[in-house]
């Protein structure tokens, strides 16, 4: 492609609204613009990329047995309605009636329609195994699009199902897809880790998120090194310490010290001169309208995913001030273990304590020298503590790493839920009726693109990896109007596109400054620049991810080229 009839806006400001790197480049260097709050035009160049990212995509789905499909993206409501979702879904679902008054919503994933196709077509365990697949668009009302591509209202997705006569076989395809994704994603030259993920309100422990290692992620995973751990801090487990040995031959006798207006841990841990590892911090949940006491160690904080995993529980929150009163008859800031009227579940984090600060109950006071056992009772201890770095991996001890991630794709095995409101049955060999085992299985197509920017920039601009980059090469004539430069150029775009390799030419009459700006911003992984020595027949080899610059013989340029996109890969 000549890049004077190419459709590249490119631009020197970020939009105002830009608030991390990928948005900012995918906008400044032409890949995409917006329309409006979540909504975003795909340029030539955006386009491209998406392209090269589906085509991994449906060679590896393809390849694991996967099968594609198009389905409409109006769903009619009474299938949502059937499997309870209509009203379950909420505000990311957008609905609205067609011209007879009928009901539809923009289809923001795609279990009702799969499964309603399914239905109707499969009857017999012989029709099974199955996997479904489509590349399309997805709609969802997000409460607040932003960060470009990466949470916006309409964006491209590839959802697979799959449907087995059997556990055992729904459990063989979601490692097929396991596999596949990684495959996927290593493919596409991305630094990716699948973290165990909270299952929700299914339940079971098949769930697996696919995450792009970046600062800027939203979410935040742990990992183990040494024996490949991985977890997203919504699920990461702890390793859970032994009761130290005769630890009651420590305890001190317990005493009340005042400590008027000092009641947020640190507070209590500058007053005191304790850290607050020696702190006790009790906090009052409500989990699905009841009242639960949590003991955790002062510097740690509870994570709500894995409480609610704990208790089972659908809902739970902070009880306010008010409740903990009533609950309680303590004051806030003073809350203690010792004579609560509430059963205490402790963190693991608790086990090691011995001689430990906690609230006394009453407004201005704190206890020091308490001990759970001796003081007060545990009625279980439970592992509802975030996962940090450093803490032991649960599997074998070593210290963990933390990192954040954006999620590019999830695997799940839902199981019956589906196949059961829906009436998804089989005849299986003996000659039961049964309901469909299901997986689901989602890319985020759009926001891989954003994720590998975010995981693959400089001050100048975009680092595409190879596989996805839109082109693999740009040839810059440094002057288009210096005869043997622009011979040359052209000779050697031409020769690339002949050797099948993706080729932009920036023929544009301009500075070569302002070439040299676009192409780094652009983020085309080699460079050939033509310039002064077109003469004698050579030009210039720049690699854009380490800036390594090489001069390099017109007669070595495809060889040379070649190897250095291989080595890139
Ligand atoms: P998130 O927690 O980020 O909202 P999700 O759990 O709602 O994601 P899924 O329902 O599992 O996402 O959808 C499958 C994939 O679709 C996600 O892994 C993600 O890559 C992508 N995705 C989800 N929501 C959006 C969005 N608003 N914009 C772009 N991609 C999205
Ligand atoms: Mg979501």
């Amino acid at each position: 492609m000549r890049f004077s009839k190419a459709f590249i806006p490119t631009m020197k400001e970020s939009p105002a609204d830009a608030e991390i790197p990928s948005h900012k480049l995918l906008v400044r260097a032409g890949f995409i613009r917006k329309k409006a709050s979540g909504l975003y035009d795909i340029l030539p160049l955006g386009t491209m990329v998406i392209r090269k990212i589906e085509r991994i995509i449906r060679e590896e789905m393809d390849r694991a047995g996967a099968q594609e499909v198009i389905l409409p993206i109006m769903h009619p409501a009474e299938l949502w309605i059937e499997s309870g979702r209509w009203e379950v879904y909420g505000k990311e679902m957008i609905k609205f009636k067609d011209r007879h008054g009928r009901d539809y919503a923009l289809g923001p994933t795609a279990e009702e329609m799969i499964t309603d196709l399914v239905r109707k077509e499969v009857k017999s365990y012989k029709d099974l195994p199955l996997n479904l697949y489509q590349i399309g668009r997805k709609f969802r009302d997000e409460i607040r699009p932003r960060f470009g591509l990466m949470r916006a209202r309409e964006f491209i997705m590839k959802d697979a199902y799959s449907f087995h006569a059997s556990d055992e076989d729904a459990e063989r395809e979601y490692w097929n897809m396991y596999e596949t994704y990684s495959r996927i994603f290593s493919r596409m030259g991305l630094e990716f880790r699948a973290v165990e993920a909270d299952t929700g309100e299914i339940g079971g422990k098949f769930s697996h998120e696919f995450m792009v290692i970046a600062d800027t992620g939203e979410s935040s995973l742990v990992f183990c090194e040494k024996c490949g751990y991985a977890a997203s801090t919504e699920k990461a487990e702890q390793l859970k310490p032994e009761e130290p040995k005769g630890r009651d031959k420590e305890f001190k006798s317990i005493e009340k010290v005042a400590t008027p207006g000092i009641k947020r841990i640190e507070e209590v841990s500058d007053f005191l001169n304790v850290p607050p590892q020696k702190v006790l911090k009790l906090l009052i949940y409500v989990v699905d309208g009841k009242p639960v006491a949590v003991a955790i160690r002062g510097d740690r904080e509870v994570e709500e995913a894995k409480l609610k995993a704990v208790f089972r529980g659908s809902e739970v929150r902070l009880a306010t001030d008010e409740e903990i009163e009533k609950f309680t008859g303590q004051p806030k800031g003073y809350l203690s273990p010792v004579g609560l009227k509430l059963p205490v579940y402790a963190d693991f984090t608790v086990i090691p304590m011995v001689n430990f600060v906690a609230g006394a109950g009453e407004e201005g006071y704190h206890l020091i020298n308490v001990n759970w056992g001796r003081d007060f009772e545990v009625k279980e201890f439970v592992d509802v503590a975030r996962v940090v770095g450093g803490d032991p991996c649960p599997r074998c001890g070593s210290p963990l790493v933390e990192k954040r991630g954006i999620e590019v794709g999830h695997i799940f095995k839902l199981g019956t839920k589906y196949s059961e409101a829906m009436g998804a049955t089989f005849v299986d060999e003996s000659g039961e009726e049964k309901p469909l085992v299901m997986g689901c299985y989602g890319i985020g197509v759009t926001r891989v693109m954003a994720a590998a920017v975010e995981q693959n920039y400089d001050e100048n601009g975009i680092i595409w990896p190879v596989e996805i980059a839109p082109f693999e090469v740009i040839v810059i004539p440094v002057n288009v109007k210096r005869e043997e430069v622009m011979g040359l150029a052209e000779e050697i775009y031409e020769e690339l596109k002949k050797a099948g390799v993706d080729v932009l030419i920036d023929d544009r009459n301009a500075r070569p400054g302002f070439k040299f700006k676009d192409a780094d911003l652009i983020g085309i992984p080699v460079q050939v620049i033509v310039g002064k020595k077109a003469q004698e027949g050579i030009v210039e080899l720049k690699v854009r991810k380490t800036g390594e610059r090489r001069e390099v013989e017109k007669s070595c340029i495809i060889e040379e080229i070649h190897n250095l996109l291989q080595d890139l890969r």
